[in-house]
């Protein structure tokens, strides 16, 4: 008789390449991967040669925190056509800017039900692993930081 743990484990990979930072295999290590200039102090998001704000190249890669808050959002209320890989059957989800510590906002899906959304929200950095097919993506969104204070 086969059990499932006779098949290798399925390769995991980043939801982008230079996005991530961390061990795709402990998903608790996996953080925002940022780019921080030394010329012009701007802080952005990825792993990158050049500064986008500048154009310089005195760059360094830095972790970014796993806090922010709720700028914007918008609801996903109809299913994105093509290769989407949320939950069957569809349901509506948050799609927010996150403004971080650091400055900058980064566009992901808000997992909390659609009408807790509330501009301000204290929200943490959230790693996943989402199971496609042929491997593991480690993907992220962002939720709800319970016992952090709304700062709007
Ligand atoms: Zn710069």
């Amino acid at each position: 008789m086969t059990s499932t743990n006779d098949s290798p484990a399925p390769v995991r990979v980043s939801l982008r390449e230079g996005l991530l930072l961390g061990e795709l295999y402990n998903i608790s290590s996996v953080r925002l991967a940022g780019c921080k200039c030394a010329d012009c102090g701007e802080t952005s998001l990825g792993e990158r040669l050049i500064c986008p704000n500048c154009g310089q190249s005195d760059v360094s890669t830095v972790a970014l925190g796993n806090v922010g808050t709720l700028w914007s959002f918008t609801v996903i209320r109809h299913r994105p056509p093509g290769d989407y890989r949320g939950p069957t059957p569809f349901a509506p989800f948050g799609l927010g800017l996150v403004e971080l510590t650091e400055g900058l906002r980064v566009l992901s899906p808000i997992d909390v039900d659609v009408d807790a959304l509330e501009i301000g929200l204290p929200l943490r950095f959230h790693p996943y692993v989402r199971h496609d097919p042929e491997k593991d993506v480690v993907a992220f969104s962002y939720v709800p930081n319970l016992g952090a204070t709304l700062d709007v």
